[in-house]
This record gives structure tokens, sequence and C-alpha cells, in this order.
């Protein structure tokens, strides 16, 4: 018996285990993922994606059969920005579901409705940010549109333009060092102000246009390739994201430097789990979902009901349905909230506390609660299934680790945890330690997604 514990070094483990190469092609596929899936809409319709091509039906397709069985694969998409995919039980829903729940919104600078606007010959995009984001750092850094536009006939037209090697990309622009005097005298928070986000989008005027050539030349190049006029940016969603592919960092290619790991990573790794899962004793349910940055409000954030909802129905589709059976189900379900933690940078060492942070390498994260100050605001998961969870990642050679994030009294975060809850289920923080975290470019170690991904796969197959 060993009296005393050390977190273990995964790479590591996982060289003895002779499993570094499954490593990297597992991080290969998930950054083609993310080089896919660059705003919510385009992760969820490419999780859709992988669910098809593993046999998973949509709920309407369920729905139209008329009944479902155990084994069976199910996928429900809200409103083109989140998704739910089931693989139903041997037991019935009422005994409870296996869930793991990522989100799949990023930290990003969304347009303004009416954001079109020229001036000293320059053409700018007027911004509205989304989410925790360090305003300084989407600065003098390539950028990338992403977005729908719902033409005045109805037609929903996609935007994307920055991400081929041969599009045009965009930048906010910064202040040349040798006049910045007084902004380098302010606070980080205030060098780039909010109404300061303006991304730059051209500079031809319009030939025989005397009336802001500029714009119009734009909104002609728009037009053009979209079909698109002025008025429809009023009803539009257009995100504005760092241009460009997830890439390999480190000499030894040992993590991955890209746009929008928070959440990304997570949901990823749960979907991978999910479909490697067959026959579960209990449901097994993933969820990514849309608006965790801003709060999770909205109908298609953690808040609403449509998880709820499509229980419902496929309680309705197991037969006999009651209302004590969504409540059963909720209740008696266990869950991994997916989200990610701060890793611990060596160049900040003032903001953790060594001995209770999420290291690189040492695996996938437990944060058994989240919150600031007093535990304020938190999901404190319980001891009996904390340590339920352990078992599961001990017996499944997982290497895992526990974390806070930061110190306390630093700071503090919240994810998704409390609303599922909130349902009576048992519910921890479970993820991966992240450098860079809502910056431009994130930080992941390619050995700690790969444990999440089996920590996730033993939670939904092993049942303790
Ligand atoms: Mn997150
Ligand atoms: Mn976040």
């Amino acid at each position: 018996m060993e009296l005393k514990h050390e977190f273990k070094n995964a790479w590591e483990v996982e060289r003895e285990n002779n499993k570094i190469e499954e490593v990297m092609s597992y991080s290969k596929e998930y950054m083609n993922f993310l080089d896919h899936g660059k705003t919510e809409r385009t992760s969820a319709r490419e999780i859709v994606k992988i669910a098809k091509v593993n046999g998973y039906i949509s709920i309407e397709e369920a729905i139209e059969k008329g009944k479902v069985s155990a084994g069976e694969k199910i996928y429900a998409v809200n409103k083109d920005k989140a998704v739910a995919m089931f693989v139903m039980g041997k037991n019935k829903l009422e005994k409870g579901m296996k869930v793991i729940g990522g989100h799949i919104d990023v930290p990003r600078i969304d347009l303004k409705p009416n954001p079109l606007y020229q001036e000293a010959n320059l053409g700018f995009f007027k911004t509205h940010y989304y989410g925790g984001i360090k305003k300084y750092q989407w600065t003098a850094t390539p950028l990338a549109i992403h977005g729908v536009v719902i033409l005045n006939d109805g037609k929903k037209v996609d935007i994307c333009i920055g991400e081929d090697p041969s599009d045009p990309v965009f930048c906010i622009t910064d202040l040349l060092v040798h006049l910045a005097g007084d902004q380098m005298q302010k606070k980080l928070a205030d060098g780039i102000t909010g109404e300061g986000l303006n991304i730059l989008i051209g500079h031809i005027p319009l030939e025989g246009e005397e009336k802001e050539p500029i714009e119009q030349n734009i909104l002609k190049i728009l037009n053009e390739k979209y079909g698109m006029v002025e008025e429809d940016f009023l009803s539009a969603e257009i995100e504005v994201v760092p241009a460009g592919k997830a890439r390999d960092l480190g000499f030894d290619r040992s993590m991955v430097l890209a746009y929008g790991h928070d959440d990304r990573v997570c949901s990823y790794g749960a979907v991978k789990a999910v479909i490697e899962t067959e026959n579960p004793e209990y449901c097994a349910v993933v969820l990514c979902v849309d608006k965790e940055e801003v709060g999770s409000q909205g109908n298609t954030g953690m808040h609403s009901k449509f998880f709820e909802n499509t229980v419902a129905e496929l309680i309705a589709l197991e037969g006999d349905y009651c209302d004590l059976k969504i409540r059963r189900s909720m209740a008696k379900s266990k869950v991994l909230s997916a989200d990610v933690s701060a890793g611990y940078d060596p160049n900040f060492p003032d903001v953790y506390e060594k001995r209770n942070s999420a290291y690189m390498g040492h695996g996938i994260v437990l944060s058994k609660y989240t919150g600031s100050r007093g535990k304020s605001g938190c999901n404190d998961a319980n001891a009996e299934f904390t340590a339920e969870v352990r078992r599961i990642f001990n017996n499944s050679g997982v290497v895992w680790q526990t974390a806070e994030l930061g110190k306390v009294d630093q700071g503090g975060g919240g994810t998704i945890a409390y609303i599922l809850a909130n349902y009576g289920a048992e519910v921890i923080d479970c993820g991966v330690g992240v450098l860079n975290m809502h910056a431009p470019y994130e930080i992941v170690s390619k050995v700690d997604i790969y444990e999440m991904y089996k920590g996730y796969k033993a939670f939904f197959n092993l049942n303790i």
C-alpha cells in the first residue's frame, strides 16, 4: 500500500504503455476538428457530421420511428448552435444517465448590428466582444470572419473568409510604440477599449462614387460574393476569430497552440468517447452547449430546456411517458462537467497555489469545486461522487490530477456544473489544464487531452 500520493507524469505513463503514437494521432484528429469548427455553429455542424458517420440518427427520425431501444444512437441539434448525443442504455432513462457536458462557444469579437463605416480612407467594422477577453491581445493579429446572414428573402448564407491561405484576413490596429507614451502608462485593461476594437476591412474607393466610396466598394464585394446588402447586417450573426489553423507547439510537438481549446477540447474528447461507447449500462450522453462564456442563458445555453425536453422525448419513445420519469432521470444522473482548468504557468507563479494546481502533463483534471472567494457560486461535488470518479480513473489507468482555479481570493470562475446539479444530479468539473486561456491562441498538452478522452470513455463504460 502506498501511503504517500504523488501525481504522475502522463508522458512517462503512456511511454511505458507504448501509446505515444496514439497520443499524437488523437491530437491530429482533434486539430482537424478545431480547424473546421471555429464557431459554435460550425462546431455543432462538425459534431453532427461525426455523429452521422458513426450511425447516429436524429431525434426527429427517432420520433418518426416511434420508439427507441437499448444501444440505439441519437443526436439532437438545438438551433444550429448546440448538440446532444445519446447512446441508449440497457437501463431505462428513469434509472439515470451518464452525462458529459461541455461548451462550444468561445470568446470572440462579434460585429455590431450596424458595423460598417469609413474614416481617413479606411473601411472598418464596429464590434462588440463576446466573453471574457484581454482586449489588447486581439490587436495586430490576423483575423477571420465567420457567420450567418439571413437575406431579406429569408435565404440563409454562411460567411467564412480568412481561413483559406488564399483568402484575405482582417486586423484590429494598435498604436505604434513611438507614439504610445500615454497608452503605455495606462492599466493593461484600458490600453485598448471595447469601442477601440474596430476591424480594418478595406481601402479602395468605388469608382465614380462620392459618398462613402470605400464602404460602397466593400458592400459591392459582399454583394457579389454573398448576395447581401447593408441592411442584412442588422439581422446577421457575424463573428471574428483568429485566422488560421491549429499548430503543433514545441520542438517535440508535445502541445497544441490553437484558438478555442476552451472548450472545444473537452467537447471533442466527450464526442470521441461517446462514439466509441457501445451498449452502455446507463444512457451515455454528450452535451455540447452554447453561451457558456456569457452565463449559459438563452435558448441555446445550458439553462435552456433543450436537454430536459430531449430527455422527455426519449422517455416518451421508451413508452409509458410520465413527467416523474424525467425528474428521476435527471436527478439520478452522474455528470462530468467537461471544461478546462487553468494550467500552472511558471511565468506567473503568484496567482497559483502550487500544491493545488493543474500541471501540464499530469493528465485529466478533477476540480471538486470552482467559484470565487469563499467558494461563492460554486458547484461543490460530493465526496462520494468524487471518489467514484477517482475509482473509475484508477481502475482504467487514466492519469489524473486535482486542481483549484488559482489561489484563494485571486479570482475564480465557473462552468455549467451547477445547472445540472440543480436537478439533483451528481456533478463534478473534469477537463484539462490550458495555458493562455481566453487568449486568441491557447495551449494544451497532447498527453493531457489524450488522458481526458481516456477518462471520459472510462466514465461511460465503467460502473463502480
Ligand atoms: Mn470553458
Ligand atoms: Mn472560458
